[in-house]
């Protein structure tokens, strides 16, 4: 890897539009079955859009163990295709409102799952709705993971956890986390979403709802702004963001629907915008920018 190219970490997590945190209160757990499931024909869309793109993009795919169980065929897509199958946990529940053993249970078999349906280990976790805090991280590295990447640092988000890493080790974007009680041992690394920091304030520039309300243009000088700083930059998106005929939910409140829907007709056309404005940079998937980023840290540091 040379030192000095930027690289650009596309993440995309693999839900329904039934799954999400917005309509957890009007979507009952139980009715999920009976859903229209529109994230097979979504996915394939993507990535038949990521392969349409002239540098062809890798990009990293967080599945959600519960899709995965319906639709194994669309994983080992993904995997063949040349992407990263990770985990987004199986059941979409929050991490913070789970106890700790489900949770265990949760990241335990998400991952095992994955693991027989591609064949090959699943390195990398995120949690919904970027629930985490340090005593989750710990717990998600107990259960076998590489790295973690559910660390948003925009505060204006109820949902968003909170993790501190002032002071830890940092190799380009990612922040090791030390094992506590064997500090020798291998460190697992978060991959904190990426923000904009202006002085003080952090601005939410990471993907979602965000990159959907936010222009083309003025998103992606802010990427450009960030690259400079950090040289890399990671995005998150979801299936259900390229999908404007997915069925309503009407009962959901306006500030709900407004995240949800907002812009989802153009969401395409701005990814495209976005690949092609950021061309030069190298597409890497989570697990090998971690891999090249060890592996050069003298070439980086
Ligand atoms: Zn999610």
């Amino acid at each position: 890897m040379r030192a000095g190219i930027c690289h650009i970490l596309l993440t995309i997590d693999v839900e329904d539009w039934f799954q999400v945190e917005n309509f957890k209160q009007y979507i009952s757990f139980s009715s999920w079955p009976s859903r229209e499931l529109r994230v097979e024909k979504n996915t394939h869309r993507l990535l038949d859009l990521l392969d349409s793109i002239p540098h062809s993009p890798k990009a990293t795919f967080f599945v959600l163990g519960w899709v995965a169980d319906r639709l194994p065929d669309l994983v080992r897509e993904i995997h063949g295709r040349g992407h990263e199958v990770a985990s987004h946990g199986y059941y979409h529940k929050l991490c913070s409102q789970e106890s700790r053993d489900a949770l265990r249970r949760d990241l335990t078999d998400s991952k095992r799952l994955l693991e027989d349906i591609i064949g090959a280990p699943v390195y990398g976790y995120r949690a919904p709705s970027f629930s985490i805090s340090g005593e989750i991280l710990e717990l998600i590295r107990d259960c076998g993971y590489s790295y973690d990447s559910s660390y948003n640092s925009f505060e204006g988000h109820s949902r968003y956890g909170h993790v501190d890493l002032t002071g830890n080790k940092r190799k380009g974007i990612a922040i090791a986390v030390p094992e506590l009680v064997n500090p020798k041992s291998k460190p697992m690394y978060e991959l904190p979403i990426s923000n904009m920091n202006m002085g003080r304030h952090v601005l939410p520039w990471g993907g979602g709802g965000y990159f959907r309300l936010i222009p083309s243009a003025l998103f992606n000088l802010g990427v450009k702004r960030i690259l400079n700083k950090e040289r890399a930059y990671i995005f998150y998106m979801h299936p259900w963001e390229i999908d404007p005929g997915q069925p309503g939910v009407k009962e959901a409140s306006r500030v709900f629907k407004f995240r949800h829907y907002i812009n989802l007709n153009k969401t395409e056309s701005k990814l495209l915008s976005f690949a092609g404005a950021f061309r030069g940079c190298c597409f890497i998937t989570c697990h090998k920018y971690l891999e090249q980023a060890v592996c050069a840290e003298n070439a980086w540091f």
